[in-house]
């Protein structure tokens, strides 16, 4: 790489095998790995401690909503043995902290950098090394660069009009902050009805004086059903944690095996069937709802049938009509992510709470006394934007990534992200992206995902240090045919149907491609294969 730097500088310029960037599930695996190997390795984490995703997101009522036996680590038998969860869906406390005993338990925080970003990372053709730069002026020269700066870390907060004039408390529920937010006495406003959102409100609500929700697009809901852990749950999963985590694998989300795979056809199905069918899933709680059925998310007439069950809920449980009319959504079902709740429709039955919907008559400005849409003005002495991310590749496009003859990623990637196997993306060797854009990522229960990555890269590395190989790259070729395939997969199902997330469509200007590969199992037969023809579809040198 050409530098002006004076060579006084370059020799402080430490030389490592590896730079990992984050410090959430991905990064600390991928550390741990990386230090088993013998390679020297430094990570950096914007925060000041382990978790990324569970360090961020502390607002009220954030917890999972994969089941906690399932969303653990499975590297370590010892591990997976000594934690106990409490909650069928763990609270957020509870994910933030079994993360930092992961830290404790294999010593992971000596090579970790805090409260350091990543600005910059180019690669450096002559010497075939990554040159990172972080935000306190480390300069680091590695063979491998590893990004695990997550799907969900980069918060989208609209540019609306006024927001920095605005004289109350406003907080975002992906950078929430550590001492809490007291809603005592207050009137808020919560922007955003997606996942952080319908599990916030419930919350936001009891401890306010006034809510107003601004919803903008309805969304589906299921309760969550969460309870205290069946010991004897625990136990069983424990006695053989291996074959659950097996069966789990051969799932198409990676996940909930034991609930049992439904080939079911809805449509096949009679009406009194399919509402008996749907008051089990409904009662049995969470996201296996969206796969109580086969063809779902395959068939338009299978969709719209929970599509319909689901209105018909929102109805029950909303007291007044017009507001349940509000809150039921139009959209196919499970297009946008869908959401597990508790009490969150009820919410609307109580007397200070109130639902304005932004669809009809859009947020215009930010008042210094709260917030103005086009027909109205409210008073609000905090607002909450759970407006979401700029998934999966905000951000990856947030660091100056530079790769062959200087091409930066964003160039790229400027028509929607370009990657072979979410793992590499071709002019840029020896990157390697965890859970990137074209894997299954965020449509699969993420931590097996992400392990599954993990050992996949760690693989690479050894291999290509077996064989005396110093580069690996994605093909071209590779590439371009993974990305036709990853789309021809997504039209075959009904989620590309909708301004979701996974099509990029929530950030305004924001290319529309849909991101996520679905199918956690086929996804990994195709890179054990491709392991198995000795990386056939990148380039080694
Ligand atoms: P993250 O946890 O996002 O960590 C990435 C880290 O990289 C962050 O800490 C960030 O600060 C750091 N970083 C980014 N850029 C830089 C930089 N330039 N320099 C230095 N550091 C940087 N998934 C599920 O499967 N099941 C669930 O139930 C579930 N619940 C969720 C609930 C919430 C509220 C959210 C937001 C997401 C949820 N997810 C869930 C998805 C979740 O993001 C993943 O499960 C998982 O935690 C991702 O881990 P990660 O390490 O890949 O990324
Ligand atoms: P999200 O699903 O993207 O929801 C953001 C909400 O903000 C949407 O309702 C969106 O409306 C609204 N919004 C965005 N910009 C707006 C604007 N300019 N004006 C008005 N409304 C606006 O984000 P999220 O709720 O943070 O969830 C993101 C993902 O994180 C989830 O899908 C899930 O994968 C994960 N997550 C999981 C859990 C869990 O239960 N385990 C909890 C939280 C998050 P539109 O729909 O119209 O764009």
């Amino acid at each position: 790489m050409s530098s002006s730097k004076p060579d006084r500088e370059r020799v402080d310029i430490a030389e490592i095998d590896v730079v990992v960037v984050g410090a959430g599930f991905a990064g600390c695996y991928m550390l741990h790995r990386v230090r088993e190997m013998g390679l020297s390795v430094r990570a950096f984490e914007t925060s000041s401690g382990v978790g990324g995703t569970w360090y961020w997101n502390r607002y009220p009522g954030a917890r999972c909503d994969i089941e906690s036996m399932e969303y653990s680590y499975q590297f370590s038998e010892e591990l997976q043995q000594e934690w106990e969860w409490s909650e069928r869906y763990s609270p957020q406390s509870e994910i933030l902290a079994y993360i930092n005993h992961v830290a404790d338990r294999f010593d992971l925080r000596r090579d970790i950098q805090f409260e350091t970003r990543v600005t910059s990372a180019h690669f450096d053709e002559t010497g075939r090394r990554w040159h990172v730069v972080t935000d306190r002026g480390d300069e680091l020269s590695a063979q491998f660069c590893i990004m695990a700066t997550g799907c969900l870390s980069s918060t989208n907060t609209p540019d609306f009009p006024g927001l920095d004039a605005f004289e109350g408390d406003w907080v975002h529920t992906g950078d929430w902050p550590h001492e809490g937010v007291d809603f005592s006495g207050k009137r808020v406003g919560v922007i955003g009805t997606g996942s952080s959102g319908i599990q916030s409100i419930p919350l936001i609500a009891l401890e306010s004086d006034h809510l107003t929700v601004f919803q903008r697009t309805a969304n589906y809901s299921v309760p969550a059903n969460n309870r205290p852990m069946d010991p004897q749950v625990q136990a069983k999963v424990k006695a053989d944690y291996r074959a659950f985590r097996q069966r789990n694998s051969e799932m198409p989300f990676g996940a909930f095996a034991d609930v049992g795979r439904r080939e079911e056809s809805a449509v096949l199905a009679t009406e009194e069937e399919r509402a008996e069918h749907y008051d089990y899933w409904w009662i049995e709680g969470g996201l296996t709802f969206l796969a109580s059925y086969g063809d779902l998310m395959f068939d338009a007439d299978a969709n719209a049938t929970a599509a319909s069950y689901v209105r018909g809920k929102i109805r029950e449980l909303v007291d007044d009509p017009e507001v349940a009319e509000i809150l039921i959504p139009d959209q196919v079902f499970g297009c946008k992510r869908l959401c597990a709740d508790t009490g969150y429709f009820e919410t609307f039955n109580r007397s200070n709470v109130d639902l304005v919907d932004v669809r009809k008559s859009p947020i215009e400005e930010i008042t210094p006394t709260g917030l103005r849409t086009g027909d109205a003005e409210y008073a609000l002495d905090v607002i909450v934007f759970a407006t979401g991310f700029d998934a999966m590749t905000g951000a990856l496009l947030g660091i100056d990534i530079r790769g062959r003859d200087g091409q930066t990623l964003g160039e790229k990637w400027s028509a929607g992200p370009r990657t072979y196997l979410g793992l590499g993306t071709a002019g840029f060797p020896n990157l390697f992206t965890i859970t990137g854009p074209g894997s299954p990522s965020v449509l699969a229960n993420m931590v097996p995902a992400i392990e599954q990555h993990v050992n996949w890269i760690s693989d690479c590395i050894q291999y290509l240090r077996d064989a005396g190989l110093h580069e690996i790259e994605a093909s071209i070729d590779a590439e371009d045919a993974w990305v036709d395939h990853v789309n021809e997969v997504a039209n075959m199902t009904l989620f590309p149907g909708c301004n979701s997330w996974y099509l990029g469509a929530n950030v305004p200007g924001k290319p529309r491609v849909f991101m996520p590969y679905i199918g956690f199992p086929m996804y990994v037969e195709k890179c054990e294969e491709v392991v198995a023809k000795n990386y056939e579809g990148f380039v080694t040198s």
